[in-house]
């Protein structure tokens, strides 16, 4: 039984985006002193090995505010980490964590654990697309609606930024890739485009393939996918590099 009056913590900690080396230091010495942690199934599993006595509490989709909450009610009186895959600010927990203190006034202890993201991982990967301005759009539209995506998508587009694409797929959102593909290739038509799944995990795969080629590979995406799509000045020769202006 924990006493009443122990002081608790909560960190948000950011997992990386699969492989434990990439964890920081940090993120393995708050795992190690918890008494919870609670994430997603998926980022639970990713942890698997860590040496911790903590006990794991997992919850799927769609739970984010009940698992935050619960996070919230533990870290009264224990050390509890809530963890988010790659990064918790990008398409993660924490903003939704600081929303709540704001609503609530909550004076609660925590601290932050940033994490390599998976844009991070996939460009490396590629070569470096990523070397220069760049946009970062999720295809998720649970919370924000798909006309607002799309405009966004067209924006980024058009100011030549290259695009890191985020939660490209799932099931029973298919053809929302298929009309962000549409939307990239009204103006990217040859640009080059990686497409990288389950970065630095076991079954790592990536492809790089011009825009006007992306239908062909719908099919390989899924939700441990991210594309980074070029610009107009990505070239392609083994590696994609969008270069940043050195006269070379
Ligand atoms: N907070 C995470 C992103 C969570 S949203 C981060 O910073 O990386 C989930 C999406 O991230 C997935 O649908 C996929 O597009 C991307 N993603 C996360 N890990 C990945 C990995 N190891 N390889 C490829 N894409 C990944």
């Amino acid at each position: 039984m924990q006493s009443q009056d122990k002081k608790g913590k909560l960190y948000i900690i950011g997992i990386g985006p699969g492989d434990q080396e990439l964890l920081t230091l940090k993120a393995l010495k708050a795992l190690k002193e918890s008494e919870y942690i609670i994430g997603h199934n998926r980022y639970i599993k990713l942890i698997e090995g860590i040496e911790t006595d903590a006990k794991k509490i997992s919850k799927g989709m769609g739970k984010e505010i009940e698992r935050t909450n619960m996070a919230f009610e533990l870290a009264k009186n224990n050390t509890v980490s809530l963890i988010s895959g790659g990064d918790p600010a990008i398409y993660g927990l924490l903003g939704l964590v600081i929303e709540l203190i704001m609503k609530n006034n909550n004076d609660i202890d925590y601290e932050v654990i940033p994490g390599i993201s998976a844009f991070s991982v996939a460009n490396i990967r590629l070569g470096c697309p990523i070397s220069n301005d760049f946009a970062v759009i999720s295809l998720s539209d649970l919370l924000i609606p798909w006309e607002v995506i799309k405009k966004r998508i067209k924006h980024a587009v058009s100011g030549d930024f290259v695009i890191s694409i985020y939660n490209p797929s799932s099931r029973g959102r298919v053809n929302r890739l298929k009309e962000a593909i549409d939307v990239l290739k009204e103006y990217r038509l040859d640009c080059w485009v990686g497409i990288v799944k389950n970065a630095t995990r076991s079954n790592e795969e990536h492809i790089i393939c011009r825009c006007r080629d992306l239908d062909k590979y719908i099919d390989f995406v899924d939700m441990s996918t991210i594309l980074i799509v070029g610009n107009s000045e990505t070239k392609y020769n083994d590696m994609l590099i969008t270069p940043r202006g050195y006269k070379l």
